[in-house]
């Protein structure tokens, strides 16, 4: 095990130093240092392979690192379990029980994951639901709704808890082209209104320039560079940077 001189970077919501995992003789993750602020949007773009999905589930306590050491608000997370995290996740593939209506969804996150009551948790799934404009989706199982609509209730179940910090992997693959714009701005939206930190995982440039505050490009396990979208492309630190978001030579 690596020893790392951690120093916790004040104000930060989330500080990840020296993050490495190994899955046997794969490197997934060769030391990723990731300091993110409060409310701010960080945009982890990069090719299939090159480490979102390991970096997001360690920062979730889906997965442990082998190296490494991790600060939310500056109080280490290894070994808190992923419920006891100020965090909630939205997956590539929605991930809804698919015999619960989109309101009990929301309702059974926020009695199992946030410990409140049935009253009040009923409330704040009627709030959230109002709030991505799909109040009439609430009595409506899974199999009753569009891809779209699906990943809407996904969104909102992630952001109903009001964790912090919500952490989302390909939010909108397997959507078409139009949804994925029109999707992406409410998100965006809904995530400064609430303040929420978030960590917005995909492999598209164009959609990690608009979403991001920066955006972090990672290839083979580690972060190339991390910077506002206009430096990443106008100044790109490494050939691959520019080669993967298409900088003019
Ligand atoms: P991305 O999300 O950028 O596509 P991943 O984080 O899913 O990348 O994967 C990074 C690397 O780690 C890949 O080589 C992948 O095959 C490997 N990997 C991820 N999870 C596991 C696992 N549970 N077991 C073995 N290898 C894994
Ligand atoms: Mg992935």
């Amino acid at each position: 095990m690596t020893t790392h001189a951690v120093i916790a970077t004040p104000g930060a919501q989330v500080d990840a130093v020296g993050i490495g995992r190994d899955f046997g003789s794969v490197r997934a993750l060769a030391g990723v240092d990731l300091t993110i602020a409060a409310g701010e949007i960080v945009a982890l773009l990069g090719p299939s392979g090159s480490g979102k999905s390991t970096l997001l589930r360690i920062l979730a306590g889906l997965e442990q690192p082998t190296t490494g050491e991790l600060r939310f608000d500056g109080r280490s997370q290894l070994g808190v379990p992923p419920h006891q995290r100020d965090v909630s996740m939205v997956f590539q593939h929605y991930a809804l029980y698919p015999h619960l209506s989109a309101q009990d969804n929301l309702v059974l996150a926020l009695r199992y994951g946030r410990g409140m009551s049935r009253a009040a948790a009923r409330a704040r799934a009627d709030e959230t639901l109002r709030m991505l404009g799909i109040a009439e989706l609430a009595r409506r199982r899974p199999a009753q709704m569009s891809g779209g609509q699906r990943q809407r209730v996904a969104i909102g179940r992630a952001l109903a808890t009001r964790a912090r910090v919500v952490l989302l992997d390909e939010p909108m693959s397997g959507l078409d082209a139009k949804l994925r714009v029109e999707l992406r701005v409410e998100i965006v939206d809904l995530l400064r209104q609430l303040g929420t930190t978030a960590v917005f995982v995909t492999h598209d440039q164009a959609e990690a320039m608009a979403v991001g505050d920066r955006v972090a490009v990672m290839n083979q396990g580690a972060i190339e560079q991390i910077a506002t979208p206009d430096e990443i492309y106008d100044l790109p630190a490494t050939r691959f940077v520019a080669t993967f978001v298409g900088s003019p030579p």
